[in-house]
């Protein structure tokens, strides 16, 4: 599965729930590179910098990394939820070869749709490092820019499936369980 929505959408929080409650292994290359940073590994050094000011690491970064963790034996044996990956076209390209390779197929492609306005207004309520003003209006930039397009490649593979994000988090949780749980029936 891959979920996709703009930043400050709930993209975080109800992956962490899908996962949960499919059993899955919920991959956040957020995570992943924060985690780095926060260790100070080569990865960490070279993203920190393109992190705070709301770049985006480059695709030679991301692809063998979530090609990396794809392969390994949980992902295999109970998939994966990918929140984050791909932001670009080059890695939607990337994430169908590297599946064509393990022999897999992406089930669904769910855009959490939250307005720009409102997650403007809850990014810079939570304050995180990378959520100065100039980073999110960056950040969001580049979303339109880079990832949107996406969710035309994904329609056109048949995957997408659009999800209201406004409302409370459990309402927005049982509207993403009734559109996947469809899915995989
Ligand atoms: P947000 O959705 O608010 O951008 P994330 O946790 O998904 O938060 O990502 C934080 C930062 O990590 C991004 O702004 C970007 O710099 C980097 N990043 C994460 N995933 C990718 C990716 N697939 N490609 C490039 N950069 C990425």
């Amino acid at each position: 599965m891959v979920i996709l929505g703009r930043q400050g959408s709930g993209k975080g929080t109800q992956s962490g729930r899908i996962a949960e409650r499919y059993g899955c292994v919920h991959l956040s290359t957020g995570d992943v590179l924060r985690a780095a940073v926060a260790e100070g590994t080569e990865l960490g050094q070279q993203a920190a910098g393109i992190m705070n000011a709301g770049g985006l690491v480059g695709d030679d970064i991301m692809i063998p990394l979530v090609q990396e963790r794809i392969g390994k034996d949980d992902v295999v044996a109970g998939g994966v939820l990918l929140d984050g990956f791909p932001r670009t076209a080059e890695q939607a390209n990337g994430l169908e070869a590297m599946l064509a390779g393990l022999g897999q197929a992406l089930t669904i492609a769910i855009n959490l749709d939250v307005p720009v306005e409102e997650v403007t207004h809850r990014m810079m309520a939570r304050g995180r490092e990378d959520d100065t003003e100039e980073a999110i209006v960056r950040r969001l930039g580049l979303y339109d820019q880079e990832t949107a397009p996406l969710l035309d490649w994904f329609d056109e593979r048949g995957l997408l499936v659009s999800v209201d994000g406004l409302g409370e988090e459990d309402d927005v949780f049982a509207r993403l369980e009734e559109v996947i749980s469809s899915r995989l029936a």
